[in-house]
């Protein structure tokens, strides 16, 4: 059998096989390496001989970047990279490419599907109904007619401007934040452009779409959720650490806020125990916004091209870290 021309690490992932990877990746010769474990020393020994490494959720730390001295590309298999030690990989010459646009259709429609089941309390009446009570049954939190209601939208980049599109056709009014985009881009949406503390005390539903990054790490604390209507619900489908978790428990309890529909929290896989799992005002779904099998196959495909086009030296469809360039272990064109 001949060798292969290059080594390919896929640190984790989270569907049912690389096949399609290997597909791809197998067109170039390339052979794909599964770490058994994510743990920070697998990685580094495994990437030590990687000409280049696809990651999903596993951390690809400044050590494990420095470990890979012949690799050429890190390619995220997502939206996000703070899971990749990016600075590092961009000091020593290594492309990073993601795929941001895989996942919008799930992600919004995520997001809705959190906020209308706390707005039809499909929970609280799907537990009544299979308990047999049909009748004079209301819920703690009162039905309340979404269209008139305001969404306020933190965050308004590809999947913040998905969400609004779809609450609007709701009848939502949507109110947005997000201090990079210019006015003209949210009057186009039809959202009105305010600031964080106007979104914060007028919005019936509050939605995160921002990047984790030092920036918007507990960019949602505990002086946030006071200025939020008793009657808020919070979503959070971008990353857990943007709210500050404790807080968030804290305003739970006090009726600070009324309820949270979540996708991410702090930890990725939270302790059995953690307080907001006991919460009957609190919707969780395990990171899953992005699912579906659509999604995943286009991730699992685009991610191998775009590791293949740096391997070969072509210029990947969407690359994070174009200071490489100048200086880039491979030249792309
Ligand atoms: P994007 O880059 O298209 O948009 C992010 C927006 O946030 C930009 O418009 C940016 O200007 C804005 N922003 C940056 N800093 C801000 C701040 N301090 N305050 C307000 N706005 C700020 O990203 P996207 O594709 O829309 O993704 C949004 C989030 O969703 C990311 O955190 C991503 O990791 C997450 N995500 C989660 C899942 C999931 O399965 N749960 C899937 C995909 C993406």
């Amino acid at each position: 059998m001949q060798e292969p021309r290059y080594r390919v690490l896929v640190t984790d992932f989270v569907w049912p096989s690389t096949a399609p990877e290997r597909e791809v990746l197998g067109e170039i010769g390339a052979e794909i390496i599964e770490a058994p474990d994510p743990s920070e020393d697998t990685l580094t020994s495994l990437a030590e001989d990687a000409d280049a490494i696809m990651t999903c959720f596993a951390q690809v730390t400044e050590r494990v970047v420095r470990s890979a001295q012949k690799c050429q590309v890190v390619s995220r298999y997502g939206v996000g990279v703070d899971n990749i030690a990016v600075d590092t990989a961009t000091s020593l010459g290594i492309p990073v490419t993601y795929v941001p646009d895989y996942c919008v259709d799930e992600v919004s429609d995520h997001v809705m599907a959190l906020l209308m089941a706390w707005n039809r309390q499909v929970g609280f009446y799907d537990g009544v109904a299979k308990q047999g009570r049909w009748e004079g049954v209301t819920s703690p939190v009162p039905l309340i007619r979404l269209r008139g209601c305001k969404l306020g939208v933190v965050g308004m980049g590809r999947i913040g401007r998905a969400v609004a599109g779809k609450a609007q056709a709701f009848g939502l009014e949507v109110l947005a934040y997000d201090p990079y985009i210019a006015e003209r881009h949210s009057a186009g949406a039809g959202v009105n452009l305010v600031d964080l503390p106007t979104l914060l005390s007028e919005s019936d539903y509050v939605t995160i779409h921002t990047p984790l990054n030092d920036e918007t790490r507990g960019l949602i604390g505990a002086n946030e959720f006071q200025r939020m209507k008793p009657s808020a619900f919070i979503i959070n489908c971008a990353r857990g650490p943007i709210i500050d978790e404790p807080a968030l428990v804290e305003a739970l309890r006090d009726g600070q806020i009324s309820g949270a529909g979540l996708d991410v929290m702090e930890e990725a896989a939270p302790p059995a125990d953690h307080p907001l799992f006991g919460m009957d005002n609190v919707i969780i779904t395990p990171h899953i916004a992005f699912l579906s099998r659509q999604s995943v196959l286009e991730l699992e495909v685009r991610t191998a091209k775009a590791t293949a086009d740096v391997l070969q030296g072509r210029m990947p469809e969407f690359l994070v870290n174009p200071a490489v360039l100048p200086h880039s272990r491979v030249k792309l064109n």
